[in-house]
């Protein structure tokens, strides 16, 4: 009997299915959050649910280079073997040319160190997977402001295709002050050469938000935040057209949609419980 229940399960749900954009993360909510989550033999750390503590989800980033494909992620949890498809599917992201400081799309020899150690210093933090989890509600954006450049338009620099846009420009003409999107660890506070005045709070659980072109620093490496905290005043610093407020996630290591992935969360706030199979039956 035991057996037939598994296999009924097995096969009730074989078209458990998710689609996600390159750039954007999928949230796959599980009925537990025990057992081991794994892609192409890689393991996705299963979190406990912030309502229910007897649900589990975990989050999956899809880097924005990522082409269309299906990925298939398997649960191993007791005798289940769940396997999970993620088709990725190819947004429709614009493109943008924009014109900058030639210092900043060529820059000069003796910057190119500091840009190097920069960008190490930025990889090491966004790779650090802290445990424990600092947040309990969903993540505010950190300025009321109208957006001025969404996430992921193709970008033209001075006539040069240097990139993609990882994050939300929040219109900032004036200092203006910027807030905390929810609880968390400030892990750096410091000038940088391309996103200028920069903040990145550790949020726990692999999850980070990063605020550029900032004028003035409220916080310094070390001091715990809360939502809404006043963090620092936007500015115009770093690779910019004009004084706005750059505004991302970095989600296990990857760039992700800041609005999509702050959608992704509030969902496990506001919408009633719907997730993968679990034993619960047996
Ligand atoms: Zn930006």
């Amino acid at each position: 009997m035991m057996k037939f229940l598994i296999l009924l399960n097995l096969f009730l749900f074989s078209g458990f299915s998710f689609q996600v954009d390159n750039g954007k993360s999928v949230i796959i909510p599980l009925d537990n959050s025990n057992g081991v989550l794994t892609i192409n033999n890689r393991t996705i750390t299963i979190l406990p649910h912030p309502v229910y503590p007897d649900k589990g989800f975990a989050i999956i980033p899809i880097d924005y280079y990522e082409k269309p494909h299906h990925l298939n992620a398997i649960w191993d949890e007791q005798e289940i073997h769940q396997n999970i498809d993620i088709n990725i599917t190819c947004a429709a992201y614009p493109t943008e040319v924009i014109t900058v400081d030639s210092a900043k799309v060529c820059p000069p020899q003796e910057v190119l160190e500091r840009i190097a150690t920069e960008k190490a210093e930025a990889e090491h933090i966004y790779n650090t997977i802290t445990p424990e989890r600092y947040w309990n509600k969903p993540f505010m954006r950190p300025i009321d402001s109208i957006t001025t450049s969404q996430y992921g338009s193709a970008r033209t620099y001075n006539g040069v295709l240097k990139s993609y846009h990882g994050g939300v420009d929040f219109r900032a003409l004036t200092p203006l002050p910027i807030l905390a999107s929810n609880d968390g660890v400030v892990v750096l506070a410091k000038e940088r050469y391309y996103s200028g005045g920069t903040v990145i709070i550790d949020h726990g659980e692999g999850i980070y938000s990063c605020y550029f072109h900032l004028s003035e620093f409220n916080v310094k490496v070390g001091d715990p935040v809360v939502q809404g905290q006043n963090i620092a005043l936007s500015g115009a610093t770093g690779r910019i057209t004009g004084p706005h407020l750059h505004f991302g996630f970095m989600i296990q290591g990857i760039q992700s949609d800041p609005i999509e992935f702050m959608a992704q969360i509030e969902s496990l706030f506001h919408v009633a419980i719907s997730s993968a199979p679990s034993n619960q039956s047996h």
